[in-house]
Order: C-alpha cells, then structure tokens, then sequence
C-alpha cells in the first residue's frame, strides 16, 4: 500500500501533527520545520521532535518537512547565501530530530542576466550545506512551475545539478504534479516521452517524494495555483496514472491543495488511499 497524506500545521507541534496524521489514517505528511516566512533559524523543542520521530516509526507514517518560502538556493547577495545556509542546516536538524525523510527545497530562482551564475550558485549553496550536514535527512530539491523564471523545471537540470555536487548522495529530489504540468514539461495520462527522460536521467530512482496538487490553470501556463485532486486541469485520469508508476510507489504521495467543498479533506485522502490499494 502506498503511503499518502497532506500538508499538516505545526500549530501545536511536531508530535501533534504526527498524532493528528496517525488519527486519520494517513501513511504519510508534510510540514513546516519553522515559521514558513523566515530564515530565522529555530531553536526547537528536541523532546517534542522525538515523540514525533517516534510515532511516525510506531504507525508507519513517512514525513518530509519543507523549507520556508525566502529560502532560495540561489541567492548569492551579501550574506544572503549564507543565511539561507544556515537556515537549510537548522530545517535539516529539525527533520533529522523529526525522523523525516528530509526537507523539500524549491530548485531556486535566479532573475540576472548571466543564467549559469545562477546555476553556480545553486551548486554552491548545496555543497555549503551538504559540507556541513552528516545526518541522514536529506535535502529534496523540488521541481519548479516556471512561473518566477523557467529555471529548475526539467528534469535534465535536476540530474546535472545532482551530479555536479560534491556529495550526491545527500541529494533527493520532490516532483510536484501541478509544478510539471503548469511549466509545459508533463502533458498529463500516459505521456511517455516524460516518462522516458525521467528514467534516461536518472530520476525515478531519486525522487523521495511527490506534491500531489491538481492545477488551476491549463498546462503550460506557468502558474503555480494548486487545485483539489480532480478539480483542476490535470484531473483525475491523469493523477491516478502518476500515482501507479512503477518506479514510485514507494514513495510518499502528498496533497498540498485547498481543502474539499466541505472544508476538509477526506475526499481527496480517500481517493488517493483508494487508488494506493488497486494499483
Ligand atoms: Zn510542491
């Protein structure tokens, strides 16, 4: 059985959210190590942390945290690479505590006009952080929509970033269903020329989570509006067909969408359950 779940608040914190998880049956969760708007780096309460590692362990759930939204793997302004350093350090320390699998971070956005400097910069920030980690979380660089800059949204750039790191294997990689559709780069069921660079580069193999979002907007149109799971562009068809390949089912599968016309989830969580089951 696959392992599904959503986006959890921290609210009440680690443990809580691992409870609230176990409660509702889900396999799997994602969640903010820290305040999701900053790059404060969080000094956090380990007990809890554990009691939340633990339970995860106890029921079988898989997690990932995700990075606050400033974290760009690009920045390269004064101090500015060093801060998101540090704080890629402290999401990873949290997830290590939390037995998560690791911390998703967006591939990054560069906006100059010497492109590859961005890509320098990328590389750069990822060996500072990888230099200085020896946990086994992960960092989990998530493919981006396209819809800051068309950086990060093939998977050619995820495999060559990877490789030209010093340490790789601390790298995994975060697919994102709408993120691929928005940007042009998955057309939806059965596209099997996707399917074929995934496996020409390497990715299945590395890929250590998916975002499991429906899309607002059409393919191709860069924008990064998530819809409910069969509300969207992508819909139902083609969402199933991502969930049963091969070469990802042993990865968690995650919503990060608005809730269901009722206001909470159970359709789309029962959905993908559903759909984990009959494969
Ligand atoms: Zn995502």
């Amino acid at each position: 059985m696959m392992r599904t779940g959503r986006h959890l608040s921290i609210r009440n914190g680690y443990a809580a959210a691992a409870k609230t998880a176990k409660d509702s049956g889900m396999g799997a969760f994602q969640y903010f190590p820290k305040n999701p708007r900053s790059l404060t780096v969080k000094s956090f309460d380990r007990r809890d942390a554990a009691k939340c590692a633990d339970l995860c362990r106890e029921h079988g759930i898989a997690t990932i945290a995700h990075t606050p939204y400033p974290t760009n793997l690009a920045a390269d302004g004064e101090g500015a690479r060093e801060r998101v350093v540090q704080s890629l350090l402290n999401d990873l320390d949290i997830a290590e505590h939390c037995g998560s699998i690791g911390v998703v971070v967006h591939f990054g956005i560069y906006k100059g006009a010497e492109i590859l400097r961005g890509y320098q910069s990328i590389i750069q920030s990822l060996n500072e952080v990888t230099a200085n980690w020896s946990g086994e979380a992960k960092l989990l660089i998530e493919i981006q929509s396209g819809e800051h800059a068309f950086m990060g949204t093939t998977f050619e750039e995820l495999a060559q970033i990877r490789n030209l790191c010093n340490e790789p294997a601390k790298l995994a990689f975060c697919l994102d269903t709408c993120h691929m559709f928005a940007s042009g780069m998955w057309k939806g069921a059965g596209d099997e020329a996707w399917l074929e660079t995934a496996e020409k580069q390497g990715i299945l193999n590395a890929v250590a989570a998916v975002h499991f979002n429906d899309s607002l907007y059409p393919g191709g149109s860069r924008r990064d509006r998530h819809a409910p799971v069969g509300q969207g562009y992508i819909g139902l068809e083609a969402m199933r067909w991502i969930m049963s390949l091969e070469g990802l089912r042993a990865v968690p599968f995650i919503l990060e969408t608005p809730p269901d016309e009722d206001g909470r989830y159970e359709k789309q969580l029962n959905l993908m359950r559903e759909w984990g089951i009959h494969l």
